[in-house]
C-alpha cells in the first residue's frame, strides 16, 4: 500500500495501528476480556508505564474490519473487549470502526482506558460516536503523584465513566490489579493497573510486560 493509500485508509477508520494484542484476560476489566493497545500517544504523561507505546510508526497496521472478525469469532468465551494504548482516541476513526464493529449485535461490552477525559472526547463528532459505543470509559491523565494502581485505576485522578446500564461500580470489585500469563513459547506477559510496566505480546520478543 501507498503511502498516500494508506493514509487514506486509515483516515477511513479501515485500518488501526497496533500496539499489542491479548486474546483474553481477567486483569483488564471485568469478565474474560480480549485487549487491544493502540500505538501512538502524544499525551506525555510523567513515568508513563508503557513509553513503547508512544511513537506512531512502531507497531503495526492491522485491518479493523479483520480484527472485528477474529474478536466476534470468540463471543462465547468472552465478555467483552479492553481498548487501551497508547491512546486509542488518537485514531478515532479506527476506533469507532472497531467498536461498531464489535458492538454490533454481538453482546461484548467495550471497556476504553483513554488519556483524554470524558468532556475532552465528547468535544468532536467521532469522539462523541465513540462514546456511544463505550459501556466503560477510564479517563484521564496518568500521574504518578497520585499512583492508585487498582480498581482500573492508574492513579487517583482518573475517573470511572458507566456510559450504559452494562455493568454497575459492584461488576469493579474484586478486579484482579496484575495478570501473569505465559504462552506456549515461553513468553511471559504481565498486564493490569498494578503491573510495574505491560508487556505486551509485540514487545514479547524477550520476556517483558505492560499501561494501565
Ligand atoms: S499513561 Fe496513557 S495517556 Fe499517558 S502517556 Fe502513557 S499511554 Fe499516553
Amino acid at each position: 500500500m501507498t503511502a498516500t493509500a494508506a493514509a487514506t485508509a486509515k483516515a477511513a477508520g479501515r485500518y488501526l495501528r497496533l500496539h499489542g494484542r491479548l486474546a483474553r484476560s481477567r486483569a483488564n476489566g471485568p469478565g474474560l476480556r480480549s485487549v487491544i493497545w493502540f500505538q501512538g500517544c502524544t499525551l506525555a504523561c510523567r513515568d508513563c508505564f508503557n513509553p513503547e507505546s508512544h511513537v506512531p510508526t512502531a507497531g503495526r497496521d492491522i485491518e479493523v474490519a479483520g480484527l472485528v472478525d477474529e474478536i466476534l469469532r470468540d463471543t462465547a468465551a468472552i465478555e467483552g473487549v479492553t481498548i487501551s494504548g497508547g491512546e486509542p482516541l488518537q485514531q478515532p476513526e479506527a476506533l469507532l470502526a472497531l467498536l461498531t464493529g464489535l458492538r454490533g449485535g454481538s453482546g461484548l461490552s467495550t471497556l476504553v482506558f483513554s488519556g483524554y477525559r470524558l468532556e475532552e472526547i465528547g468535544r468532536g463528532p467521532v469522539g462523541r460516536a465513540c462514546l456511544d459505543q463505550i459501556d466503560l470509559l477510564v479517563a484521564g491523565r496518568y500521574v504518578p503523584a497520585r499512583h492508585q494502581g487498582h480498581g482500573l485505576l492508574g492513579s487517583s485522578n482518573q475517573e470511572i465513566h458507566f456510559l450504559s446500564d452494562r455493568y454497575v461500580p459492584s461488576d469493579l470489585e474484586n478486579l484482579p490489579q496484575a495478570e501473569v500469563q505465559v504462552d506456549p513459547a515461553g513468553r511471559v506477559r504481565v498486564t493490569g493497573v498494578g503491573a510495574p510496566g505491560d508487556v505486551l505480546p509485540s514487545q514479547a520478543k524477550e520476556p517483558a510486560a505492560r499501561p494501565w
